[in-house]
């Protein structure tokens, strides 16, 4: 018997009447005779509300509190799914993350999955029950409870996967699958009808929101199939899967933007060994998570060193950066959240010259300014002013012409020429 884990967005289960929608759809799917294990995330924008109320009570952090509260959100919506769908004539029971046995190690507000102890779920699918386990939440080694990060649900969904050996999970959203860029700010964006792990894992850690990046990482650990789809239509999405190497690859998969980060410039660092480890030590002791550095070349003994971090790390790394300029003689540390990064991703991008040039080429046509650049085997990455992301985004994704069906591919190496060929969909050389 087909096992499913499927798990339902915020916006999915947004109101009363989503609800009801959402548990039909699962009926309906249990009803062609696969057991349903259900992942739900908190209603619409309850975890935003939940976390401006804590703001309006304290201005600290309260890391422990804070998830006792933001579990809230998803215990709502479990327990209103699993009544809708009894309401429905089939018989289900909700657990919190605790409850259904995931694990989490101790880091409040990020912890990392580190066991599912799945038996109660199993037992309750074997009673033929269908079972709604909250997402976004676990239980830590020490017996509190945890949060997973921002749109961790798609971890817990993932995870649950691995762990009851699902056939597929199904991951419910609000568009219709990936597409090629962030479908709210390039309406010609194309949806993907596949991507692989790799590519996935760059796109989500770019920015791309549709699934949080440890979910990627969880699902290629595993080897978990993973079905992005709409809750709002019955229409295939994108699979998210190892790469099948008898299919043409896209050199591009898609371009993705990311508004989260800060930049910060250490200003006239001296220039001698050893002060890289001594800048970046205590930020890595105090928990930052910096992403892209740059080192100018010096001039007269001295150097400015620019990095990128998560703005919400910025009130935790002000104190130490200030202790670092001390420590180091810098003349000053300069913070700037204006910025953006854009990300192309693409496997192909390994073996065809030229892509990183002709996303530089995009920008300056479109008359945009590169403050930062880094690359991965399959990611070109570039921060430009906040304000340009849209003009950006869109500027390199007619570049390369995303919008199309008639992309730039490559063949597989065992049948193709190796040469760079411009293919039609239906396969006639364009
Ligand atoms: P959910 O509440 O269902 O988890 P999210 O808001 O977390 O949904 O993720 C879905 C959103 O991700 C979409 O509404 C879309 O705006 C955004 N998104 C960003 N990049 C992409 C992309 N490349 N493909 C699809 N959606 C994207
Ligand atoms: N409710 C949580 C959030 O808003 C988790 C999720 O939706 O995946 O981040
Ligand atoms: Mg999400």
């Amino acid at each position: 018997m087909a096992l499913i884990v499927q798990k339902y967005g915020g916006t999915s289960v947004g109101d009363a009447t989503r609800i009801k929608r959402v548990a039909k759809r699962i009926v309906e799917t249990a009803a062609s005779g696969a057991k349903v294990c259900v992942v739900v995330s908190a209603m619409g924008d309850t975890t935003d509300e939940l976390v401006e109320l804590a703001a309006k009570v304290t201005d600290r952090e309260h890391e422990r509190e804070m998830d006792m509260l933001l579990t809230a959100g998803e215990r709502i919506s479990m327990a209103l799914l699993s009544m809708a769908i009894m309401d429905l004539g089939r018989d289900a029971i909700s657990f919190t993350g605790s409850q259904a046995g995931i694990v989490t190690d101790t880091a409040h507000g990020k912890a990392k999955i580190i066991e599912v102890r799945a038996r109660r779920v199993l037992e309750a699918l074997e009673q033929g029950k269908i079972v709604i386990v909250a997402g976004f939440q676990g239980v830590s080694t020490e017996f509190d409870v945890t949060t997973l990060g921002r749109g961790g649900s798609d971890t817990t969904a993932v995870a649950l996967a691995a762990a009851l050996d699902a056939d597929v999970c199904e991951i419910y959203t609000d568009v219709e699958g990936v597409y090629t860029a962030d479908p709210r700010l390039v309406p010609g964006a194309r949806k993907l009808h596949a991507v692989s792990y790799e590519e996935m894992l760059e796109l989500s850690a770019s920015g791309a929101k549709v699934l949080m990046v440890r979910s990627v990482e969880y699902a290629r650990n595993y080897g978990v199939l993973v079905h992005v789809r709409s809750s709002f239509s019955g229409n295939e999405g994108t699979w998210v899967r190892e790469e099948d190497i008898r299919m043409e690859q896209a050199i591009i998969s898609g371009i993705a933007h990311d508004k989260s980060e800060a930049k910060i410039t250490l200003v006239a660092v001296p220039d001698h060994p050893g002060i890289a480890a001594r800048v970046f030590r205590p930020l890595a002791d105090a928990g930052i998570n910096i992403d892209m550095i740059v080192q100018n070349a010096s001039h007269d003994g001295s150097t400015d060193i620019f990095f990128t971090c998560p703005k919400s790390d910025l009130q935790r790394a002000e104190p130490v950066l200030e202790q670092i300029r001390e420590q180091i003689g810098a003349a000053g540390v300069e913070t700037d959240p204006d910025i953006a990064k854009i990300s192309l991703v693409g496997a192909g991008m390994k073996t065809h010259p030229g892509v990183a040039a002709d996303m530089f080429d995009a920008l300056a046509e479109a008359g945009i300014n590169i403050e930062i650049i880094s690359t991965s085997s399959i990611r070109i990455s570039c921060v430009v002013r906040a304000g340009e992301v849209e003009k950006a985004v869109q500027a390199i994704h007619d570049k390369f012409e995303l919008s199309d069906e008639a992309v730039l591919r490559e063949e597989h190496p065992e049948t193709a020429t190796g040469q760079l060929k411009a293919l039609r969909v239906d396969g006639s050389n364009s």
